[in-house]
């Protein structure tokens, strides 16, 4: 063996460099990250909506105890609570040892994904084809969505006060939906467009039908006859379309991707990938030192506006209403407080390296990325976490074995992105956001690596310890 330069020994002790997260790993190590993917791409398949995300997380809250937050009641460590903002997002607490005015332990991620909402006059017809108008929600390339199966979910508030529950196309022979898009043979002048332009949103119509009603040559009675199947299915009319929140999302389901198996294909990873963990981090909960708050929120992607959305009031009335119970003042509460505002993050690809910057971007299966400040060219719309803060939460993490990296989302002008670390940091918290490093973010299909979805939740987890 050679004897280890002087240079060498120091470069060890004093530079940082980042290695794969595999390569840290104990076989038994190794063998949870595998596991742990289980129960989330099962999770993923189920919640592809904010709603039946909040329906599924009641169920899974339930089932560990977790009851209905009640302002009224008085509360003691270990009790576990959870309350459902308008069945789009939902707040789990478990109080814990200390009294509520040492600060609580918040995360928050968001249950809500890009998608192609309907529009309030939806159906139409057009040469004797069916379609849905659509008006997208979030930041998508359009372009990406013409072409793959798609599926139908939401609720229609009908006429007579009824809510229904739309799911189509996601069970065995279930029919799915379609954006069509030119043939190679006559794009020329489309292929002129540029990407940004290349399908409009405008052009975004779903076909959905294309069948007369009765073979009858009426007008219109393609799109009649769709109407009827749906007042056939949920008692619909065309004028229940005005009253609903019908959302189209791709229809494929979770699967592993590589040969490896090492990464999950799915839809809503952004910010499922993190909402899960915290989910089973909460769950696995025993009696906490401070009290923690998980927070699954709506309307991250069109910015945290609307009453469910964290840009509202909902979270700082739920840690009011608690207070009060356990005799605190918010003010105070919200202080004292810390929160980890889990979100996705843009993991590097090396097939377009060009908009990151190599020393400052994140990785798939460098585990958990920690990122300091969101926003771009020149830190418009960030929080930006405190060194103290940060320094805190790192050696918390480098205490526990956690894997983690950090990640600035590409170059200072390439663009940026925010989250809603801002809005809870408002409310005088230290926030900072630690999230998955996600490939084709905002795309039908994203990537993720299981080892950073791991990760995340051993980060979660040790920061609710
Ligand atoms: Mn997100
Ligand atoms: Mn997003």
């Amino acid at each position: 063996m050679k004897e280890q330069t002087v240079a060498a020994e120091l470069k060890e002790k004093l530079m940082h460099k980042p290695t794969n997260g595999w390569t840290r790993l104990t076989p038994q190590q190794q063998e949870e990250v595998m596991r742990f993917a289980e129960g989330y791409t099962d999770f993923l398949g189920k919640a592809k909506t904010e709603r039946e995300a909040v329906i599924l997380s009641v169920a899974m809250l339930e089932k560990a105890n977790f009851r209905p937050f009640d302002p009224a009641a008085s509360y003691q460590a270990g009790d576990r609570v959870y309350t459902v903002n308008r069945n789009k997002a939902i707040i789990a607490a478990v109080i814990g040892q200390q009294p509520l005015e040492q600060g609580v332990r918040i995360v928050a991620a968001h249950i809500d994904a890009p998608r192609l909402d309907l529009k309030q006059h939806p159906l139409y017809e057009a040469d004797e084809l069916a379609y849905f108008k659509t008006h997208y929600y979030g930041g998508i390339r359009k372009y990406q969505w013409a072409t793959v199966p798609l599926s139908l979910h939401g609720v229609v508030v009908r006429a007579d006060g009824a809510s229904v529950t739309v799911n189509i196309g996601e069970d065995a022979g279930d029919p799915q939906f379609v954006i069509t898009d030119l043939l190679p043979h006559l794009s020329a002048e489309q292929n002129k467009r540029t990407l940004a332009d290349g399908i409009r949103g405008e052009e975004l119509n779903v076909l959905i039908g294309s069948r007369p009603f009765n073979n009858d040559e009426e007008a219109e009675s393609v799109k009649l006859q769709v109407m009827n199947i749906l007042n056939e299915k949920y008692g619909i009319t065309e004028a229940d379309f005005m009253s609903a929140e019908l959302e189209i999302v791709p229809a494929a389901k979770p699967v592993d991707i590589g040969l490896d198996r090492s990464m999950i294909g799915a839809y809503a990873h952004d910010d499922r990938v993190c909402a899960y963990p915290a989910l089973m981090a909460t769950l696995a909960l025993d009696v906490p030192e401070k009290t923690v708050v998980t927070v699954l929120a709506d309307k991250e992607e069109t910015g945290s506006d609307g009453n469910t959305g964290l840009n509202s009031s909902f979270l700082r009335y739920f840690v009011e209403d608690l207070a009060e119970c356990m005799g605190a003042k918010v003010r105070r509460v919200l202080s004292a407080s810390q929160c980890l505002s889990a979100d996705v993050n843009g993991a590097f690809d090396p097939t377009f390296s060009d908009p990151y910057e190599k020393r400052n971007s994140c990785y798939l299966n460098y585990g958990a990325v920690l990122t300091k400040y969101t926003g771009g060219r020149g830190k418009y719309d960030t929080s930006d976490a405190s060194a103290e803060f940060t320094g805190a939460i790192r050696n918390k993490m480098d205490e526990a074995g956690v894997i983690w990296q950090t990640g600035e989302l590409g170059k200072v002008d390439a663009g940026g992105g925010g989250t809603v670390a801002k809005y809870i940091a408002n409310l005088n918290v230290d926030v900072i956001d630690l999230g998955v490093p996600v490939l084709c973010m905002h795309a039908p299909f994203e990537v993720i690596a299981k080892l950073d979805l791991y990760m995340a939740y051993r980060a979660i987890q040790t920061f609710y310890c």
